[in-house]
């Protein structure tokens, strides 16, 4: 090991700082072990004090209360001779000797004890901190003791009263204490460590489940998903969450590449027709003035379907990346709706196009996109409704409690559409690919209403459809006024 508890010891900031780059489960385990390692502390601090009070004051108290009974005895006359403690008058455990000014013993009640003068040889010099400040600690042999002193002048002669009290029990006791506790708190610590260190990589277990995962999840390889773990908790959250971030990140990758598969297919066609008639023209072109007309007409016709597919793939770019611009003004829907009906009517011969009723009602939005939202789903009626057909616009003011609105419907007798594709014509490259539209030899990109939705949304209009085969479309759009 690089740093040991000395080197701990000794850079105590580096070990910290350590620290603050190791796993979770490290420092969880560390806090909680200091934590407790505290608290053991204090609390072995505590009981020991307070152990070692109780006791020691509980000698003093012993001491004070025979010294006051001596002091009573002597009031009430009894002379001091060796008949003086004749009952019991000290409590039990104290020594009281009493001496004259020569130092000549005048009474005792313990003659084992050892004599003053090795008492005062052995006095503590500097007593501990709990001790009485009024009275000795003595330290003796193995024994420790209590030493009260008190001076009387009885009767006209001076007497020195010695009262002690041993104490050694009491401070064996709070020494093995000590050394109880001191085990207790280190042991403690380490089993806090070992139980943090296992408890902790237990509850972290999952985590690294999920690096692991989380590792192996590449682009290609997008399917995987984190196991959740069964338990309600902040990680089954995690686990969740990232689960669902990937199934939208997976969402669109596969649209993006379907995109970008589905355009290479778009153009393709073009391409092909182009290069066709370009191989036809350079064999035949120069003789023949048909082939040339009917080349440069091909040509032209696929290179401008190829740049209308281009400006719609560009405008859903620009929508995807947010980057499309949109001037958003107020703008009156029924004069957007009659200067396109007017132009429609003028360039249609095949079909019939009306506006029924045309409300007037201001919108806030994009001039531009809203008109190529309107243009995109009348286009597609003219396309799919075949040369006699009708084609009607009514525009409607509504006002409801939840606000007033603009319900605009756009009506086709045309082809229809299934009910399984109604939903799915939204989609980007759907088109509904019938024998009907492919013998009219109608062109499309399947864009044209994915941009109209994208258009609708960012204005907050409302689209629905309803359609039948054979029959007819409508278009419902609920449009939001000011
Ligand atoms: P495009 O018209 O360029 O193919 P759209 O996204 O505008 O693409 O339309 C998707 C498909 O929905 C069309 O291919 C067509 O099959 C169907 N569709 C849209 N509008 C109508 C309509 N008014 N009547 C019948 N089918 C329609």
């Amino acid at each position: 090991m690089q740093f040991g508890i000395k080197a701990w010891l000794r850079h105590p900031r580096l070990m910290f700082a350590r620290l603050r780059y190791a796993q979770i489960s490290t420092k969880i385990t560390c806090f909680y072990a200091a934590v407790l390692l505290l608290v053991l502390i204090l609390t072995s601090v505590l009981t020991g004090l307070g152990v070692f009070f109780s006791f020691y004051h509980q000698a003093e108290v012993e001491l004070e209360m025979s010294m006051n009974h001596v002091l009573d005895v002597m009031e009430q006359g009894r002379s001091i001779d060796m008949d003086f403690g004749r009952d019991d008058i000290v409590l039990p455990g104290v020594v009281l000797r009493i001496t004259d000014t020569t130092g000549q013993i005048v009474f005792e009640n313990d003659s084992h004890f050892p004599p003053l003068r090795r008492i005062e040889e052995n006095t503590v010099k500097n007593p501990p901190f709990w001790a009485n400040k009024n009275m000795r600690v003595v330290q003796f042999r193995n024994a420790t003791f209590y030493h009260a002193r008190m001076d009387v002048d009885y009767r006209g002669k001076i007497y020195q009263m010695h009262f002690f009290k041993t104490i050694t029990a009491e401070k064996h006791f709070l020494e093995t204490l000590q050394k109880i506790l001191f085990l207790m708190t280190i042991l403690g610590f380490l089993l806090a460590l070992l139980a943090g260190f296992f408890v902790s990589r237990k509850i972290l277990q999952p985590i690294r489940d999920m690096i692991v995962t989380a590792r192996k999840i590449e682009v290609e390889k997008m399917d995987r998903r984190l196991m959740v773990p069964p338990a309600r908790d902040e990680l089954m959250e995690l686990a969740e969450t990232f689960n669902h971030m990937l199934d939208r990140l997976e969402g669109g990758f596969k649209q993006q590449q379907r995109f970008v598969s589905d355009a290479s297919h778009e153009l393709r066609t073009p391409v092909t027709v182009i290069l066709g008639y370009s191989d036809l023209l350079s064999r035949w072109g120069r003789e023949d003035a048909e082939v040339l007309d009917e080349g440069i007409a091909a040509i032209r016709s696929e290179a401008e379907n190829m740049q209308q597919l281009i400006e719609k793939l560009l405008f859903l770019a620009r929508a995807d990346q947010k980057r499309q611009v949109l001037h958003k003004e107020n703008i009156e829907i029924s004069e957007v709706l009659a200067d396109i009906i007017k132009k429609m009517q003028l360039v249609t011969k095949e079909h019939t196009v009306e506006l029924l009723q045309n409300d007037d009602g201001l919108m806030y939005g994009d001039l531009v996109t809203v008109r190529q939202m309107f243009r995109i789903f009348l286009d597609n009626s003219q396309k799919y409704t075949p040369a006699g057909g009708r084609i009607t616009v009514t525009s409607r003011y509504v006002a409801e409690p939840q606000g007033k609105f603009m319900q605009v419907d756009l009506s086709d007798d045309g082809i229809g559409i299934a009910p399984e594709d109604q939903k799915k014509v939204f989609e980007r490259f759907y088109r509904v690919d019938t024998s009907r539209t492919k013998a009219k030899g109608v062109s499309g990109t399947g864009l044209g209403l994915s941009i109209a939705s994208w258009i609708a949304e960012q204005h907050g209009i409302e689209i629905s459809m309803s359609s039948e085969l054979g029959k007819g479309t409508t278009i419902h759009l609920r449009i939001p006024l000011i």
